[in-house]
C-alpha cells in the first residue's frame, strides 16, 4: 500500500514511518510512504498557500490550486485506483470498520488541513471522502491522518507481529476487549485473577468473553446492541446480569 500526505509539515510524519510496529514495517517495505509539500506548488517565490476568506472573519484559507497541483503529483506517482481522503473535524466519524475497509485499497491520499481550513471548491472537485477523528477540532490534519494510517495499516498482512492481537483487540468482534495482567503477581495489594493461573485454557477463554460482555455492557452498551449473540454469550450476559441484581438488591 501506498500512502501519500499532501501536507505542510512532512516531517511530523517521521513518528509513524520510523516508529513502532508501523516503522518497522515500512522499513519492510510492507507498506510505502510520500509527504508532498503543497508549498511548492505556490505561485509566489515565498511559498505563500494561503488566503483571507472571501466575506471576511477570522484565519486564513488553504488555497484550491497548489493543493489541486499537490493531490495531481501524488496521483502520478501511484499506479491503480487512489482514494483521496480530506481529514475533517466535518467528515464521517473513523471508526474499526472503516479501518478494515481502507487497508484494501492500495493507494491512499491523505489531505491535510490547516488555519480554518481548505477552499471548498478543491474538496467538491479532489475528495472522495471526508473522515473525522471526533468531535473536537485540533490544529492541522496531520495527527487525524497519523492516526488513521495507524488503524489501516494494523490490517496488513505482516504490519503487526501477531495478527491474533489485531483479532483479539476491541471492535473486531463487536466487543470491548477483556482486561489484562502481567508480572509482578501483586500490585498495590491487588493480585492477578486465579483462573488466568489455572492453565485450563477452556475457562480462560470463557472468563475473557465474560469479562468482554460485562465491559461492554457498563461502557459501550450501543456496541451490545448492535451485536447478536451467540447462545454461550446470551448464557453469560445473563449470567451477568443477574449478578448485577443480586449485588443491587
Ligand atoms: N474551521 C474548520 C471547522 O470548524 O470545520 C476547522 C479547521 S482545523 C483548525 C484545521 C484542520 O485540522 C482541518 O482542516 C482538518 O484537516 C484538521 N482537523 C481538525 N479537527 C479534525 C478532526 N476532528 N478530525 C480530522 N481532522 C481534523
Amino acid at each position: 500500500m501506498l500512502i501519500q500526505s499532501i501536507t505542510l509539515f512532512p516531517e511530523m510524519f517521521e513518528s509513524i514511518t520510523e516508529c513502532g510496529v508501523t516503522g518497522r514495517a515500512r522499513k519492510q517495505n510492507l507498506w510505502q510512504f510520500q509527504a508532498i509539500n503543497p508549498r511548492q506548488f505556490a505561485d509566489n517565490k515565498l511559498g505563500y498557500i494561503d488566503g483571507r476568506p472571501f466575506g471576511g472573519g477570522p484565519g486564513m484559507i488553504l488555497q484550491a490550486p497548489p493543493l489541486q497541483a499537490a493531490i495531481d503529483e501524488a496521483k502520478k506517482n501511484s499506479q491503480g485506483r487512489n482514494k483521496v481522503i480530506y481529514l475533517s473535524p466535518q467528515g464521517a466519524l473513523f471508526n474499526h470498520q472503516k479501518a478494515i475497509e481502507l487497508s484494501q485499497s492500495d493507494n491512499l491520499i491523505l489531505l491535510c488541513g490547516r488555519y480554518e481550513g481548505i477552499d471548498e471548491r478543491l474538496l467538491q472537485y479532489s475528495v472522495d471522502e471526508e473522515i473525522s477523528m471526533g468531535d473536537f477540532v485540533v490544529s492541522g490534519g496531520e495527527l487525524p491522518a497519523m492516526i488513521l494510517m495507524d488503524a489501516v495499516l494494523r490490517f496488513i498482512p505482516g504490519v503487526l507481529g501477531d495478527i491474533q492481537s489485531a483479532e483479539q483487540d476491541s471492535f473486531s468482534d463487536g466487543l470491548l476487549d477483556c482486561p489484562h495482567y502481567t508480572k509482578p503477581l501483586e500490585f498495590q495489594g491487588m493480585g492477578v485473577p486465579d483462573v488466568l493461573r489455572s492453565g485450563n485454557h477452556a475457562l480462560i477463554a470463557e472468563w475473557r468473553l465474560k469479562q468482554s460482555l460485562q465491559r461492554t455492557l457498563a461502557r459501550r452498551p450501543d456496541l451490545l446492541e448492535k451485536r447478536s449473540l451467540i447462545p454461550k454469550e446470551t448464557r453469560l450476559l445473563q449470567e451477568i446480569l443477574a449478578e448485577q441484581r443480586k449485588i443491587q438488591s
